[in-house]
């Protein structure tokens, strides 16, 4: 899995997640400090060896609007910890609105959820209460913190001395 990037700004806020080429890109034009390095991972070069940089801080601060986890499909599933909400299975994984488009259902963060093609099927285009299918959880929208933890915690534990929050356990 490729690996990613938390940039801070210059008082330590999280401020955005990128891949490893943007990251060079950045620590090359020195706009940024490198605050931790991935251990186990490094580029080699014709004349030299980069480790990974895992964390960044800008040297700037840098005035950014907050603009919250966006809402896709990747992200969806992980906020469901990549399973699904009615039946827990990790399989076949597809997207359902709970209330349905064709009832009015916005295509919103408390609306979406993971669901198993089976259950996804199962449920058509009805409600769940009307089908007797029951919500794991609440859907919710996520914060970007809850993310980074989450994130964290499975892939980049470089990160987590950065991260005020404490990684949640979703369940
Ligand atoms: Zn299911």
């Amino acid at each position: 899995m490729e690996k990613r990037v938390l940039v801070l700004n210059l008082d330590h806020t999280p401020i955005a997640v990128v891949n490893v080429q943007k990251a060079m890109v950045l620590t090359y034009l020195e706009k940024v400090s490198v605050l931790a390095d991935y251990a186990m991972h490094s580029i080699r070069t014709v004349d030299r060896e980069y480790k990974y940089p895992a964390v960044l801080r800008l040297d700037e601060y840098k005035s950014v609007p907050y603009r919250g986890v966006m809402l896709n499909r990747t992200n969806l599933f992980r906020r469901d910890n990549n399973e699904c909400q009615y039946c827990g299975s990790p399989k076949q994984l597809t997207i359902d609105h709970v209330v349905p488009r064709s009832k009015g259902g916005p295509t919103t963060w408390t609306n979406l959820i993971t669901a198993c093609h089976r259950c996804n099927v199962q449920k058509g285009d009805k409600r769940p209460e009307e089908v007797g299918m029951l919500l794991s959880r609440k859907p919710f929208r996520p914060s970007l913190s809850y993310f980074l933890a989450d994130y964290a915690e499975r892939n980049a534990s470089e990160w987590i001395p950065f991260l005020e929050v404490k990684p949640i356990q979703a369940r």
